[in-house]
């Protein structure tokens, strides 16, 4: 396994790999959603003898003011060794001086799918996210990139922006990796103290019982509101029944839908999503 730290150096690399290459983008502090990616990234990749990329990169430009920039778990050792161990072949770890240039004035904005979600409440987030995946895209070359269904609008964002602006780039999906209690693997939860880790759990409970019971997608997210708003210490930033692919929200039971949340727990910011209707265990 390489690890390369500047876009010459991976760009040298990566034209060594065999056809295939995979990539994963992560921002680091890899956990067992991660592993799902890079487990399925190797798949991929093996059934034609190609090759996984890794990028970890904490992308300040996709962070607000007052955001948890800062105190983002840093832990390349482990990630490497994590990395090593699934096979990659390629990680690019750059720092944010060999990704920006302080004089930039360029970037992409998805201006649909980003009006609603975490985009109302994070508004620099979308633009950064496409405009550093887009990069990333340059300078790695992937023939398909791999994003988890955590981040469902990120997924559907950068679909969008694969399809109007021509890279080609596959991109595939992966499905939400939880603990044994429902929690979805996030490297956030490292910042949530026992009690509230303890509590966590009760948001995914909630969307779950809500689209159990609810009979359209909008009146799941009502109901989930309320149970949410029952969890001690739990903050709702959002709570909606969206459509699938519009991401805008909806009573409409005959197109796929996702009951989505975003709940602050003291100042972590916690997101999940499921499927509506949920399918049956
Ligand atoms: P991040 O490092 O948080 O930017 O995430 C990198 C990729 O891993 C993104 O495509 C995420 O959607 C995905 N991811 C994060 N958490 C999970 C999880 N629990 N299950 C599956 N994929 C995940």
């Amino acid at each position: 396994m390489r690890l390369v730290r500047s876009i010459g150096c991976a760009r040298r690399a990566v034209s060594e790999l065999q056809h295939p290459r995979v990539l994963v983008p992560t921002m680091g502090a890899l956990h067992r959603g991660h592993v799902a990616l890079l487990e399925k990234a190797r798949k991929i990749a093996r059934r034609r003898s190609g090759s996984v990329l890794v990028s970890i990169f904490i992308n300040p430009a996709q962070f607000g003011p007052g955001e948890d920039f800062t105190r983002y778990p840093r832990t390349l050792a482990s990630d490497l060794a994590i990395c090593r161990a699934a096979d990659v072949a390629l990680v690019f770890a750059p720092s944010a001086q060999a990704m920006y240039d302080p004089h930039r004035s360029t970037g992409i904005t998805e201006t649909a799918l980003s009006r609603g979600l975490c985009g109302a409440s994070r508004p620099g987030h979308f633009p950064g996210v496409c405009t550093v995946v887009a990069k990333l895209f340059h300078i790695l070359s992937p023939d398909a990139a791999l994003f988890g269904e955590k981040d469902w609008q990120q997924l559907a964002i950068i679909r969008r922006m694969v399809a109007d602006l021509d890279f080609p780039v596959e991109v595939l999906s992966a499905p939400t990796v939880r603990e044994a209690d429902g929690l979805a693997f996030s490297s956030r939860n490292a910042y949530l103290p026992t009690e509230e880790r303890a509590l966590a759990p009760g948001v995914y409970a909630a969307l779950r019982k809500a689209a159990a019971e609810a009979p359209t997608p909008a009146s799941a997210a009502k109901l989930a509101r309320k149970l949410i708003g029952k969890i001690p210490g739990a903050r709702i930033d959002y709570v909606e029944g969206v459509d699938a692919a519009t991401l805008t929200p909806t009573q409409r039971v005959d197109r796929p839908a996702r009951l989505a949340a975003a709940v602050y727990f003291g100042t972590t910011r916690l997101i999940d999503n499921i499927p509506f209707p949920t399918p049956k265990p």
